[in-house]
């Protein structure tokens, strides 16, 4: 018989269902309010204009395509340090930054959660309640415990702050803390810089290992200020890890560009973590592809085509802040009673809209509009096209 005959059918990723789903859907008002991509006013993922022009002077200058060093190059990862720390930062001049190109923001969650089993394997590791789905799953499959804090309050629509703290504040020291820098996925709920401030003071008193998850800077206020998590830890003293993706940010999605950054306590520490990082990234995919590292790269170093990179990336983010007042006023506009401004204050590209997975399902049948069954929905999957029936189908469900 078959050496797989004992394979049993693994569950099917819940999004990947409801996009298939939605493209089995004949109806041609559909819409994909599922998605986790920034799509433009005409349904279409963007290629950026600082990304193309890029890309063809990369093209036209036909560079060889030998190994990268296996944490990629120094023009990439200093870089990516600049853009998280800021160029003026104190711990890059110190060489307390270490940096590895990674496989978007998956592949840096993934040889961090590697390189962590082999420092601390008794650890446990803690996300967010609820958090990105792969979360979980990445960490578990790094052989860690995984266990949630609390963090969305449905009642107030916002973070369930005193709930947070208090177990934070009951963790055991080596404890692992996923924290997503910025535009939480998936409620849209941001800690004050008051609170972020407050965690880190947390993360030193417990002894805890403080995770950034830094997906979609530039989609909330703009690059710096949505850095101000990783400001206030670095300005703390205290180690910690950052992943970045740039795939929303550069629109880059397929060429898995990431990053994954380890704060040490000195550069002679740094060398040693590099060392080992490196031993992970070795026996995972020995060292990261080219392209999409050196298109980001060449953009971030370009006077010309970082400011091109700047507004293009102000311009996603406004569009989706209009659908978001876009979509309130519709709602309002069909007569509903139910106030739902709290919209206009989530941040990034999701929204936890409260409605309920009976809601979605009558969605989806009576519109042929889709959404994930927990109410969270992509506002850059809404345009000047479809908000208002997307609207009027969540007034209809509502009422
Ligand atoms: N982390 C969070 C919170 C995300 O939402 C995502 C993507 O949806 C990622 C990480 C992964 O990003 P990438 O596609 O670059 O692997």
């Amino acid at each position: 018989s078959s050496i797989f005959a004992a394979v049993e059918m693994a569950p099917r990723d819940p999004i990947l269902g409801l996009n298939e789903a939605f493209n089995a859907d004949t109806r041609s008002h559909k819409v994909n309010l599922g998605v986790g991509v920034y799509y433009d006013d005409n349904g279409k993922i963007p290629l950026l204009a600082a990304v193309k022009a890029a890309e063809k002077a990369r093209l036209e200058a036909m560079p060889p395509r030998g190994y990268q060093p296996i944490e990629g190059p120094a023009s990439y990862t200093q870089a990516v340090q600049n853009l998280l720390l800021g160029a003026d930062s104190e711990l890059i001049a110190a060489g307390r930054v270490v940096t590895a190109q990674a496989l978007g923001g998956t592949g840096a969650l993934k040889i961090g959660g590697d390189f962590l089993k082999r420092l601390n394997p008794s650890a446990k590791v803690y996300i967010s309640d609820p958090s990105w789905e792969n979360h979980r799953a990445l960490f578990e499959a790094a052989g860690f415990q995984v266990e949630n804090y609390p963090y969305y309050d449905a009642a107030t629509r916002g973070v369930n702050f005193a709930g947070m703290k208090d177990c934070l504040l009951g963790l055991d020291a080596g404890s692992v803390i996923i924290l997503h820098a910025c535009c939480h996925n998936p409620t849209g709920a941001d800690l004050s810089d008051a609170q972020w401030a407050e965690v880190v003071e947390i993360c030193r008193e417990r002894g805890l290992v403080p995770f950034l998850d830094m997906a979609y800077q530039g989609f909330a206020e703009g690059i710096e200020p949505d850095a101000v998590a990783v400001r206030l830890f670095s300005a703390s003293g205290l180690q910690f890890f950052v992943s970045s993706s740039f795939s929303k940010s550069f629109s880059l999605y397929g060429e898995r560009v990431g990053a994954l950054s380890i704060i040490t306590a000195s550069k002679e520490e740094s060398g040693r973590v590099l060392s080992q990082l490196k031993r992970v990234i070795r026996t995972n995919y020995s060292n990261p592809p080219i392209h999409g590292g050196a298109v980001v790269a060449a953009v971030l170093s370009s006077t010309e085509l970082r400011q091109m990179w700047e507004d293009e990336l102000a311009g996603m983010r406004d569009r989706i802040r209009a659908m978001r007042s876009g979509l309130v006023d519709a709602i309002k506009a069909q007569n509903v009673a139910q106030d739902f401004s709290f919209v206009i204050q989530q941040r990034g590209m999701f929204s936890y809209t409260g409605l309920t997975a009976a809601q979605v399902e009558r969605m989806k049948d009576e519109f042929g509009i889709y959404a994930v069954s927990t109410g969270r929905i992509c506002l850059a999957a809404l345009n000047s096209k479809n908000i208002g029936y997307v609207a009027e189908a969540i007034a209809q469900v509502v009422k």
